[in-house]
């Protein structure tokens, strides 16, 4: 049996004129960027049959409706939330090359974002959503924040994909660092799914976004460390990272490729289930 596992989160995101930053990119990304990939992801995980999960963005759900529908009855995907309207859930100032600074929305704001996506999901697809990932990621993802936790709880959420920067608030996060319950801050029933390595887009953009080849490689070598160690990998790609410079989402074929000969494919819903399951300190 393989014994790691790779989950593949796909943030589904663009919003024109605010999501991704266009000018931190560096090119313009084209409106209709989440359109065409919800097809496309869909008809190539159809094809090679690995099981993947969606993270949403709920402003946008009602006009692609079509897409995720077909997207859930593929049987391939779980369909989760990256919150209303991916602004950052907490403050974040990166020791990086580009000295990024995005201020946390005021407590009273934050509600709303995890609350409304549940709630759109239901209404338009019928899906329980039971997972969040937080926009832009954190330093200990949400182990300082109780009081957001409680969110978490009370839309019945069981995961959370937040922690995603090192405490340089960038990348890489640590090997070490693997999922875990939100036990000590009172929330047992919550997992956390951490994003190791880099995410797709801080390493493309160090590395050139044109620069496919190397990143793939840094990829494979991931996925054999994942394997060699027994360990659980979130990873990350968006909708836009994905078709920027690549349209026929081929690099991403060659990631769901090596993927299947080297390591276990589940969905973040399904790896919570299974860490449930077998918990054996509740
Ligand atoms: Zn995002």
């Amino acid at each position: 049996m393989k014994k790691g596992v790779l989950l593949i989160g796909y943030d589904v995101e663009r919003i024109p004129g605010r999501v991704p930053g266009e000018k931190w990119v560096g090119r313009s990304i084209p409106e209709n960027t989440t359109a065409v990939f919800l097809e496309k992801i869909r008809r190539l995980h159809e094809e090679l049959e690995v099981p993947a999960t969606i993270f949403m963005v709920g402003c946008n759900v009602a006009q692609n409706v079509p897409a995720l529908a077909a997207c859930r009855d593929s049987g391939w995907f779980e369909i989760a939330q990256h919150t209303w309207s991916h602004y950052p859930i907490k403050t974040i100032v990166e020791d990086s090359p580009y000295k990024v600074f995005l201020p946390g929305l005021p407590f009273e704001k934050i509600e709303e974002q995890i609350a409304r996506p549940v709630e759109e999901l239901q209404k338009h697809l019928g899906i329980t959503c039971t997972g969040v990932t937080l926009p832009y990621c954190y330093y200990r993802g949400l182990a300082d924040r109780p009081d957001i936790l409680a969110f978490v709880r009370k839309y019945n959420l069981h995961y959370v994909r937040s922690y995603g920067r090192n405490h340089h608030d960038y990348g890489p996060v640590s090997w070490d660092v693997q999922p875990f319950w939100y036990e000590r801050q009172g929330f047992p029933e919550i997992l956390e799914i951490p994003i190791q390595g880099w995410m797709d887009a801080q390493w493309r953009k160090e590395h050139g976004w044109e620069n496919w080849s190397a990143y793939h490689d840094w990829l494979k070598e991931q996925m054999a460390v994942v394997a060699e160690r027994g360990l659980c990998w979130s990873h990350v790609q968006h909708d836009w990272t994905s078709l920027l410079e690549d349209e026929s989402l081929e690099w991403t074929r060659r990631l769901l490729l090596a993927a299947r000969e080297k390591v276990e494919c589940l969905t973040h819903d399904a790896f919570y289930q299974r860490m449930s399951a077998t918990r054996s300190d509740v």
